[in-house]
């Protein structure tokens, strides 16, 4: 294979659809990085990153990372948590455990508290747990995208404040397409993504959090040089400018994309991704078939559904492939017993109702050759 490009509607949970305007804003990206005019598009970004959250200037800050999602969850841990600090890891799923998998690298006083996936956390056990141990850091997962489960953010970030511990929060895959008010619940750092609900191409990670524990990380010591969370707001609050070459085409495709969010609205974005989802999901139902915990709190980017009966998934996603859709497989226990499609990124309600008309096909195919 020569020809590495494709049109495909990728109804996956990352990388999404990016839509032409955000394209465009790549082609044409040749600034220097020490120049005034990335300085200036760093301000843009940061301001209307910031308007998005609704954060107050004054207290809140955040960087923009060179890096998947990923980049910006290793920054916070290896630079926020402190060698001794005694961190507690809500393994929620697949994503839940990757932040305490990264923290046992930097930490070794990390305890990863590991629950069956899709089992909702118990709330109860976190409270007993933090009244009788010392935790310096929680780390969570907003959108749990191995099962698309809203982790309650809110009560943990309460039970955080009641004793005395962080909370960091990954939100990649739930940015722009759940609400979360980092005040409201008590977050002190957050990490997200270009590549998910923004609507962007992936390559670039934020972390947003207050201003004084970004101030406070200079007395830390660095124990990752390039992905130091001390170095990135260095450079960004003294010089706007990163530590080191940044992708820069993909600056310009971000401020872009968060232009377009301001320009919609945040209250409409959101509902239009609740939508989405909404009618995915009845869509799903009408074929007859079911999502994986309906009865649970589901986030908007991405629905996780059991696979019809005698389905492979290799099978349901080769079928979905040659009609133009890529969906994903179940991870780890879920392997083979769900697909998961979101409806993140520069899709539409046409697009959601052609998928489901796809899978009706596939069904109705299935169902004739087992007949
Ligand atoms: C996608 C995702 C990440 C980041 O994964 P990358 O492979 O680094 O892009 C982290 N956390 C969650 C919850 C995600 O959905």
């Amino acid at each position: 294979m020569d020809d590495y490009s494709g049109h495909y509607c990728l109804m996956c949970p990352g990388p999404v659809n990016v839509s032409q305007r955000v394209m465009q804003a790549m082609i044409g990206s040749e600034i220097g990085h020490r120049e005034i005019e990335f300085s200036a598009l760093l301000e843009n970004i940061r301001r209307n990153c910031l308007k998005i959250m609704n954060l107050p200037e004054t207290s809140y800050a955040m960087v923009v990372i060179t890096g998947s999602g990923s980049a910006a969850n290793e920054a916070v841990i290896c630079s926020a948590i402190q060698p001794d600090d005694v961190v507690l890891s809500l393994a929620t799923g697949e994503f839940g455990r990757r932040l305490g998998d990264i923290s046992k690298i930097y930490n070794p006083n990390t305890v990863i508290h590991a629950q069956e996936w899709g089992t909702p956390l118990d709330l109860a056990w976190v409270e007993d747990y933090l009244r009788t141990h010392r935790v310096d850091w929680v780390t969570m997962v907003h959108n749990e995208t191995c099962t698309g489960e809203l982790q309650p953010v809110r009560e943990v970030g309460a039970l955080c404040k009641k004793y005395g511990a962080k909370l960091f929060v990954d939100a990649v895959s739930s940015f722009m397409a759940d609400p979360l008010d980092l005040v409201d619940c008590n977050v002190t750092f957050m990490s997200t993504s270009s590549g998910k609900a923004i609507g962007m191409a992936p390559g670039l990670s934020l972390v947003v959090g207050k201003i004084d524990a970004f101030e406070a990380l200079t007395h830390y010591p660095v124990r990752n040089y390039y992905l130091s969370l001390a170095r990135h707001y260095d450079f960004f609050v003294n010089k706007r400018q990163t530590p080191n070459t940044p992708a820069i085409a993909l600056f310009i495709a971000l401020n872009e994309a968060l232009r377009m969010i301001l320009e919609e609205g945040i209250q409409e974005r959101l509902a239009f991704q609740a939508q989405k989802a909404a009618q995915f999901r009845n869509g799903i139902c009408s074929l007859g078939l079911s999502l994986l915990h309906p009865d649970h709190v589901l986030s908007n980017a991405v629905s996780t559904v059991i696979l019809p009966e005698h389905t492979g998934f290799s099978e349901l996603r080769e079928a979905l492939r040659s009609r133009n859709f890529i969906v994903y497989g179940g991870k780890g226990p879920l392997m083979d017993k769900v697909f998961q499609v979101s409806t993140m990124g520069h899709v539409d309600l046409n697009d959601v109702n052609a998928l489901i008309d796809a899978l009706r096909d596939i069904l109705a195919d299935h169902l004739h050759s087992v007949a």
